[in-house]
């Protein structure tokens, strides 16, 4: 096992496969339809293949890669399977590719055993789908573990010194605000490395598809969810936690709705949840100062221009009228840290 690897930023070379290793298929889920890869099993020459083509894109050398199992159930598949992908990681590992080997699994694959069979392979980082904290709602989407499994998982891979990170998702049948932020809560206790969070979207194919149009299930709106998801976003940066995801990853699938029948996706909901953030600062240091009709200048960091301004300008659409001025000009300053700014009047 490798401790403490530099896992910040590194080239992730992803090696989907879809629903291996899953128990049944959670209602919100369909792998195929979002990672674009048919359901059969890869061949091990395939994964290798895959991971040779996929390294071609890294461009920088001294960038670290790691090669990530996704879309499905990494420690529910047998022993045997589980070995033969990490070996045929290894050899890029041996050949110095590749730095370390991590995946996503359900918290109740999570034990003693299975993590014996990976414990001399380098695998730094293991992603714990816990979706939701609330056993209610995860009776509802049918994921059949409940809120414990999740800490003991976690508890488990910290014993070993695992990377952990937790995937939660927001807007699952049953579920409200008040309990999406005790799930927030709950895994901020865990004391993950980093968190990712999904909104739920009713993907073609799936259960709630069907609880879809049968009216059994509404998604939540975009609003509603960027709204949850940035209350989340504070909560997890107060206590220090990485949120490295807000959102599904942009695919052809997803973008062209191929993928999607209903459903709080967009392409840039990351970017949403920033803006609003920076709106809200926006707002609060401008009430606190008397501002001139004719306009106010806000300095905000280079790289946090478009999350100041919003999608389409929105976030100075909304201030101008807010505050009834004329003109607000966001400027940038490289001495102002990122998620901060300032007001000039
Ligand atoms: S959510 Fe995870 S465990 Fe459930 S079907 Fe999808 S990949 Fe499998």
């Amino acid at each position: 096992m490798i401790n403490a690897v530099s896992t910040h930023h590194p080239f992730i070379v992803p090696v989907f496969l879809p629903h291996a290793g899953c128990p049944h298929q959670c209602v919100f889920c369909n792998q195929t339809s979002i990672t674009g890869t048919p359901r059969d099993i890869l061949s091990m020459e395939k994964v290798e293949t895959n991971i040779h083509g996929f390294l071609k894109y890294k461009r920088d050398y001294h960038r670290s890669a790691q090669v990530a199992f996704y879309g499905g159930n990494f420690l529910g598949l047998d022993k045997d399977h589980i070995k033969g992908l990490l070996n045929v990681s290894i050899k890029f590992v041996k050949n110095k590719d590749i730095e370390a080997i991590r995946f996503s699994t359900r918290p109740d694959t999570i034990d003693a055993d299975r993590l014996d069979i990976i414990k001399d392979y380098p695998v730094s980082t293991i992603e714990i789908g816990a979706q939701s904290m609330d056993d209610r709602v995860l009776a509802e989407a049918k994921r059949g573990h409940l809120a414990t499994d999740t800490q003991r998982a976690a508890a488990l891979l910290r014993e070993r010194h695992y990377e952990t990170g937790i995937q939660m998702m927001v807007g699952l049948p049953g579920e409200d605000e008040e309990s999406s932020l005790s799930t927030g809560h709950c895994i901020g206790e865990l004391a993950p490395d980093f968190v990712r969070i999904y909104p739920a979207v009713v993907l073609k194919d799936s259960r709630l598809a069907k609880w879809y149009r049968n009216g059994r299930y509404r998604p939540w709106s975009l609003e509603r969810s960027v709204a949850q998801v940035k209350k989340l976003y504070l909560h997890f940066k107060k206590k220090g936690i990485r949120v490295i995801r807000m959102g599904l990853q942009a695919a052809e699938d997803l973008d062209s709705g191929a993928a999607i029948l209903a459903g709080p996706y967009h392409p840039a909901f990351g970017h949403m949840v920033h803006s609003e953030i920076f709106l809200d600062r926006a707002v609060a240091v401008m009430k606190a100062e008397r501002i001139s009709k004719d306009g106010a200048v806000l300095k905000v960091h280079p790289r946090s221009i478009s999350k100041m301004r919003g999608l389409n300008n929105k976030n100075v659409d909304i201030l101008k009228k807010r505050f009834h001025i004329q003109s607000i000009q966001i400027l940038p300053d490289s001495s102002i840290p990122e998620d901060k700014l300032a007001l000039e009047i």
